[in-house]
């Protein structure tokens, strides 16, 4: 079983929020953005711009590395979709995708690219006005005014919608951590090892599946470069880059 980080996407271009080069950022938190529509407004006029913006990251070595190891389960912090652009079977995306959209009303989930189409319908020329605007790291543009932005409800009962990632203040659905508990316990009975991969295991999120595999007698691997919260569980420790270690590892165990 394999848990990934944010690490292991910093050579795709996507930068760590935790990593010893990080910009500070104050992203939105769950409360927040469930106050009411101003916050909706705000979000998606910003994500509006950001994502018209956005280069598309690629998966690079380490990626296809984790998709070609053969793991039973891979565990996923990161909302980039890296992980399923390089054909990971198997897969948690346990904090979402930043690629799907989730209405707070009646849970169904739809495509973001489909709601940036409406977004673009429903603000004719928005983007064209606010080209000066700056960007800031990670898709985010430097927009404080964002009023009279139109944001599209829900089409199917027309409810506020809200990126499908697992903002701060937000919690984890119940039945995302359950499976990768499951995972963890069926580890300790197949002698299996649990791998974790370009993470500082800084939030709790990922670091109880580590805890739980300790607990359990799971052999547990750390690749990751610079200390990481699960240091003291760990049976070995690699400070390696995830895109030259894990691509030996996949390597080897194909051979
Ligand atoms: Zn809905």
């Amino acid at each position: 079983m394999v848990l990934t980080g944010a690490g292991l996407s910093t050579d795709s271009g996507i930068p760590d929020y935790r990593g010893p080069d990080a910009p500070a950022r104050t992203p939105m938190t769950f409360q927040e953005f469930v106050a009411g529509p101003e916050a909706h407004q705000r979000y998606w006029a910003r994500s509006h711009l950001g994502w018209a913006r956005m280069g598309h990251a690629v998966p690079n070595a380490g990626h296809r590395a984790v998709a070609a190891l053969g793991a039973d389960l891979v565990i996923t912090q990161n909302v980039d979709g890296l992980h399923e652009a390089a054909g990971t079977p198997r897969l948690v995306a346990l904090h979402g995708r930043v690629a799907d959209v989730v209405c707070l009303s009646c849970g169904s989930t739809t495509a973001r690219t489909a709601l940036q189409d409406r977004l673009e319908q429903a603000n004719p020329g928005w983007a064209a006005r606010h080209a000066d605007v700056a960007n800031r790291p990670d898709g985010d543009v430097a927009l404080e005014d964002t009023a009279g932005f139109v944001v599209p409800p829900c089409e199917g009962c027309g409810g506020p919608l809200k990126p499908d990632v697992v903002f701060f203040g937000e919690n984890v659905p119940k039945a995302r951590v359950e499976r990768c508990y499951a995972a963890v316990e069926s580890l300790a009975a197949t002698g299996g090892t649990l791998l974790v991969a370009g993470s500082s295991l800084t939030v709790m999120s990922g670091l109880r599946f580590v805890r739980r595999a300790t607990q359990r007698d799971v052999p547990v691997v750390i690749v990751n470069r610079g200390p990481t919260r699960g240091d003291a569980l760990a049976t070995h420790l690699v400070s390696e880059g995830t895109s030259d270690w894990l691509p030996a590892l996949a390597a080897v165990r194909t051979a």
